[in-house]
């Protein structure tokens, strides 16, 4: 399993996920800034998104202490529909929850759930979907920086707002959270909820953190599983920026204007709106290279994937299942 996580952290490294090996869009860069950078994506409630880049997170490595308390934290299905090895494993791990909450963070996981698999095309593949809690008890209730800056939690993973002075960029150690998502039987995708009703979430290439108490949070996390699952490229823009590539590596993204990578897409209706084509701007640049929707769920996390989006994430989840359980597709 923990070859599955590194595997994963990989492949969503390369292409690019939430932060860091992402080409920075010439002019974007603060001037003000020194050192090694790195990116996160950062939501809104009306569904925009937005990259921001930020000094290298210094983040407290896993001690011997949080690998003891990882080792001995209790795995829960949330839904166990057979051998993680014929199934596509989802971990969530929560930080800021208490041993009393436990209760509060089974019931926010099952939530998230309901969220992520109401939409297409986890629905179709909800039935052959494994889901793992990672009961991760924190000293502490809530996270750090919540309601307001200043505020300092003891918690499992170090969660909390106003990341790199951002209120809505909810951070943590992503190595902390691995270490818990690896004691899940199987785990290709990451979630962690932080124990908040406070809007926000982030990107980070292994995993998505979303707020657990807040309803339009769950959103964030169906975006970047878009990114860790189907390797689909960001479908948003900065203004004034021009891709300077070859043609890219992500399915849903072109350097031709032809929209010939689709072609078997091209001019057909799309549950995002509109019609299937070429659209210039995505993967963070205005120029130069071309989506295939106005609006997909890359670009707005409140509207749906589009048709290509679409097809690769059904291709991706559906990869790491077999023996299909009846009734699914
Ligand atoms: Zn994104």
């Amino acid at each position: 399993m923990r070859r599955k996580v590194s595997l994963l952290l990989t492949a969503a490294l390369l292409c690019a996920a939430g932060v860091a090996a992402a080409p920075v869009p010439a002019g974007a860069q603060d001037p003000g800034s020194a050192g090694p950078t790195e990116w996160r994506e950062v939501f809104s409630p009306d569904g925009t998104v937005t990259r921001v880049e930020i000094p290298e997170q210094a983040e407290d490595a896993p001690g011997p202490a949080d690998l003891r308390a990882a080792a001995a934290a209790e795995v829960v299905p949330i839904q166990d529909t057979g051998p993680p090895g014929s199934r596509f494993d989802l971990v969530m791990v929560g930080d800021g929850y208490t041993t009393s909450e436990m209760g509060l963070l089974r019931q926010q996981a099952q939530a998230k759930w309901q969220e992520i698999s109401a939409t297409a095309p986890w629905d179709k593949h909800r039935q052959n979907t494994n889901v793992w809690l990672v009961n991760v008890v924190s000293a502490q209730s809530g996270v750090d920086n919540d309601p307001t800056r200043g505020i300092d939690r003891d918690t499992a993973m170090d969660m909390g707002f106003f990341c790199a002075g951002i209120e809505r960029l909810l951070c943590l150690s992503e190595s902390k959270a691995q270490a818990y998502a690896a004691e899940a039987p199987g785990a290709d995708a990451i979630v962690a909820l932080g124990n908040t009703a406070k809007y926000g979430g982030a990107g980070y290439p292994s995993l998505a953190t979303v707020a657990g108490g807040n309803a339009q949070a769950g959103r964030i996390a169906i975006h970047e599983l878009g990114h860790s699952v189907g390797g689909l490229a960001d479908e948003y823009y900065t203004p004034g920026t021009t891709y300077p590539g070859g043609e890219p590596r992500e399915p849903n993204v072109t350097a031709s204007p032809s929209g010939s990578k689709w072609a078997s897409y091209l001019g057909q209706s799309t549950p995002d709106g509109g019609v299937i084509g070429a659209y210039q701007g995505g993967s963070q640049y205005e120029y130069g290279i071309y989506r295939p929707s106005q609006d997909s769920l890359m670009r707005n996390i409140n509207k749906p994937f589009n048709l290509v989006g679409l097809a690769v994430m059904d291709r991706a989840i559906g990869s790491e299942i077999s023996g299909a359980a009846p009734g699914s597709g």
